[in-house]
């Protein structure tokens, strides 16, 4: 049994080609080399078609790589190991709403507990414990989960993997398609569960707002390759190694960089409006005890005109 705290999952020189063999194999991924840290809230981020889906069903075992290994502690994941690593290792597909298919949420949710030993008692805290999390409430359990909205159908999905109480938690793309609160709801309990039960969380996305605001690492994918991988500020100053792999950063990380070309002294790597609200002031604070930038800008305060040519 692997320590259910603490997993290192390695992924070493992974490929991945579909229908390897035939006239219609396609290389979805080449030579991909990351690790996962316990505790670590890490983007996969890409455009679409860059391989984030592929690279993700790698690491529950759905998919086996065509070449090169995972390694989760130290040792190759074969498959008598996986069914032990699938209940440590819970994966939210894309559209997990379309993978409800029980007559109750109740059923839905607590499916992946049977064959666990659990009793009836211990299934249903297990359950309510997770819809808790999810921000739902108890009077949905007898409801037919096809009568809900597409965010709560999301949501019991999600707790279907979290009754499983994974360490570590993957999630494709699970708040694309939502509106905009349903998308805030969802990334909201994605970090706060992730605060209080402290465990590694991998999330794809090709939405670099919800990227700057939650990933501390981010693997960047371009054509099932990694154009980039490192922590989320040091990715999001360079523009142009982002742009090249078909992603911009947020529009306040980009307005801050401009700003950055007429004030040097401004920091970049701003990620949220929150930051920058923070910076600006400073900026602003500072500027007026120096008595600065009066001089530096001597045709008054910052113009539209510097700043648009920057
Ligand atoms: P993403 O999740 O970033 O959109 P995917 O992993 O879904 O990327 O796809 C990566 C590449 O693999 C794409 O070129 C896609 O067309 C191809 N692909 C994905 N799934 C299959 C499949 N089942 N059979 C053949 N090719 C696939
Ligand atoms: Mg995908």
């Amino acid at each position: 049994m692997l320590n259910k705290e603490m997993l290192s999952i390695k992924i070493e020189s992974l490929s991945h080609s579909y229908q390897q063999g035939t006239p219609f194999e396609q290389t979805a991924l080449q030579n991909i080399t990351f690790t996962i840290e316990p505790g670590m809230f890490l983007g996969i981020a890409g455009r679409s078609g860059s391989g984030k889906t592929t690279l993700l069903q790698h690491l529950n075992g759905l998919l086996k790589p065509t070449s090169g290994r995972i390694t989760i502690n130290g040792s190759t994941v074969d498959a008598r190991r996986m069914r032990d690593l699938r209940r440590q290792i819970g994966l939210v597909f894309q559209h997990p709403e379309h993978q409800l298919f029980e007559e109750t949420v109740f059923k839905d949710i607590s499916f992946g507990l049977t064959g666990t030993g659990l009793n009836a008692a211990a299934v249903g805290d297990r359950v309510r414990e997770s819809l808790a999390v999810v921000g739902l409430s108890e009077d949905i359990l007898e409801r037919s989960p096809f009568e809900l909205s597409g965010g709560e159908k999301r949501r019991v999905a999600i707790a279907g993997v979290l009754v499983m109480n994974p360490t570590v938690l993957v999630l494709d793309e699970p708040a694309a398609g939502l509106d905009p609160g349903g998308r805030r709801e969802i990334l909201d309990f994605i970090s706060k569960l992730r605060s209080e039960r402290n465990i590694t969380v991998v999330l794809a996305t090709h939405d670099m707002a919800e990227m700057a605001r939650f990933a501390d690492r981010m693997v960047v994918l371009n054509n099932g390759s990694i154009a980039l991988n490192g922590s989320t500020r040091e990715i999001f100053r360079d523009v142009e190694a982002l742009e090249n792999a078909g992603l911009e950063p947020p529009q306040i990380t980009r307005l801050m960089l401009k700003l950055k070309k007429v004030l040097p002294e401004a920091n970049d790597g701003i990620l949220t409006v929150e930051e920058a609200i923070v910076e600006l002031k400073r900026l602003y604070c500072e500027g007026w005890r120096w008595g600065d930038y009066d001089k530096r800008f001597a045709d008054g305060p910052l113009s539209a005109r510097q700043f648009d040519a920057a």
